[in-house]
């Protein structure tokens, strides 16, 4: 232990690396050198950006691995400018750019100047969201962000939350609690007490065929059996089938299953199409389940000027998985689990004496860590909190709609051309379709498609996402930047048409000249 006025805190004797290594801590005698560093790696990023002229290098794995594997991580190269030159190399000019508009793969949103703000002051800053005394003030910001997420969302007064790194931490949470809540009501049942593993095998939890698949790692996480997720037909239209939902959860009961949970999707990852909400409330209701929503998607509805009515529903559920980064246009991590109870946070409470003893509850000291399934936890809250102070939610919600128009245009192109087929129109911005060759070439289908978007990558011209549809491979947009235009995804349809075309025409001319035996 040092006393007032020892010598611990004067700098070593050595002359390296010790003394040169406290210059590199962010600290009141550096804060010229921070400026300076995070100026030049910001100028960097900006200068890359501005010169970015397609989303992807179509860099290989087999090209970077070398360059990365190369280097001696014992050998520092001692200056910012050789590390940013090096990262320049290994990751900057090859990365994935969601911000150019011919990025249309998978949930990945362009992010807003005001969030990187939030990104840059929360890092410097570093408070951690367990307990008041490593954050203050953060702790009450996230909570008026937690509020004001459970007041859009319209879950009553007794609403609260926390932010999660992401909709599958969310996901996990909210099936913890259901879990928790499930067997404190068949122990406290009459009748005989089944043990812990007797509940456990007994749960289950209902979601759609198109429901995400984080659902099934939190069953696995959990201790549910193997086969305690049970999958839900769709309809027509991809959203789940409220009269198959009915009959699951009889069949459920008259099995002596115990449905610990129903957990309804609002943007499928795959389709974005949308459950229908209230009806699945009712039957959650009359059946006495939980009812999780599954919002990560479409969450952006909440903000949006014209649409928040397809969430209409959503208000009756007991809990609800946010994704701000995916339609808020945050950067990841951001995401929030909201539930309507505040009184169920209870089961990700454990008090240690170090950190949260028992004894600040009754204190009333504000401590994040008693609803979180993290400790030490960032201040990603932040983020959300200078978008909605600078932006406002409707300018957020406004960029959302951008996209949501865009698809529907989208959506329109392809049924309108005939070399394409596209399924399940979305309310959301998600597109899939395939390309479908003319003739005897339509069998081979699947595989020109596969091909047309490994070709697409490999140019790096644009991205797009695959995923099968009734066992056959298709092509998906997912629309995230405002700034795509129907031009651009025109474009991006041309060039599928030709890789898959030219895929079809020289397998056939093979095949002609070479028969196979
Ligand atoms: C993306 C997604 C998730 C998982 O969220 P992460 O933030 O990637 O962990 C869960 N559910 C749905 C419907 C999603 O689209």
């Amino acid at each position: 232990m040092s006393l007032p006025g020892s010598t611990v805190d004067t700098p070593p004797t050595r002359v390296t690396p010790g003394s040169s290594a406290r210059a590199h801590l962010f600290t009141s005698g550096s804060v010229e050198r921070y400026r300076r560093v995070l100026a030049d790696g910001i100028e960097r990023v900006a200068t890359r950006v501005a010169g970015a002229e397609r989303p992807f290098t179509g860099v290989t794995p087999d090209e970077l691995a070398p360059r990365i594997a190369g280097i001696d991580l014992d050998e520092p190269l001692g200056g910012t400018e050789a590390a940013l030159d090096e990262l320049q190399d290994v990751y900057l000019r090859d990365a994935v750019y969601f911000h150019h508009p011919r990025y249309l793969a998978h949930l990945n949103c362009p992010v807003v100047i005001p969030a990187l703000l939030g990104e840059a002051v929360l890092s410097a800053v570093n408070s951690s969201l367990d307990t008041w005394d490593q954050s203050a003030g953060a702790t009450l910001i996230e909570r008026r962000l937690i509020d004001w997420t459970a007041e859009r969302i319209g879950l009553g007064p007794d609403a609260d939350g926390i932010f999660t790194s992401g909709g599958t931490q969310s996901n996990l949470q909210a099936m913890l609690l259901a879990r928790e809540e499930a067997c404190a009501r068949a122990t406290g049942a009459p009748g005989a007490r089944p043990t812990r593993p007797q509940l456990l095998s007994r749960l289950r939890i209902l979601t759609s065929a198109a429901g995400h698949f984080s659902v099934q790692k939190a069953a696995k996480l959990l201790g549910l059996g193997a086969d305690a997720v049970v999958t839900v037909p769709t309809d027509a239209d991809r959203r789940m089938d409220v009269a198959e939902l009915s009959r699951e959860l009889d069949r459920c009961r008259r099995d002596g299953l115990l449905v610990m949970a129903v957990v309804a999707t609002a943007g499928t990852t795959d389709f974005g199409t949308v459950d229908p909400l209230p009806p699945i409330a009712e039957r959650c209701a009359a059946a006495g389940v939980w009812l999780h929503v599954d919002a990560a998607y479409g969450c952006g509805l909440l903000v949006s000027p014209t649409r928040r009515h397809l969430l209409d529903g959503i208000e009756r559920a007991d809990s609800v998985t946010v994704d701000y980064h995916k339609s808020f246009f945050q950067p990841v991590s951001s995401s929030a689990l909201l539930v309507r109870d505040r009184r169920v946070l209870r089961h990700a409470t454990w008090h240690a004496d170090y950190l949260n003893p028992a004894r600040a509850v009754t204190q009333r000291i504000p401590n994040q860590v008693d609803k979180s399934i993290q400790t030490t936890r960032r201040f990603d809250a932040l983020k959300l909190w200078l978008t909605l102070r600078i932006m406002g939610p409707d300018a957020v919600g406004a960029l959302f709609d951008e996209v949501l128009d865009r698809a529907a245009d989208v959506w329109r192109l392809l049924t309108e051309d005939p070399r394409f087929e596209v399924v399940t129109r979305s309310p959301l911005s998600t597109v899939v379709f395939r390309y479908l060759p003319a003739g005897p070439g339509r069998l081979l289908a699947d595989e020109a498609n596969l091909y047309a978007r490994e070709a697409l990558a490999a140019s790096g011209a644009a991205l797009v996402a695959g995923t099968r549809v009734d066992g056959a491979h298709h092509l998906k947009l997912t629309l995230l930047n405002p700034e795509t235009t129907l031009d651009d995804v025109a474009h991006v349809l041309d060039l599928i048409a030709g890789h898959a075309s030219r895929y079809v025409r020289t397998r056939t001319a093979a095949e002609l000249s070479c028969p196979v035996a």
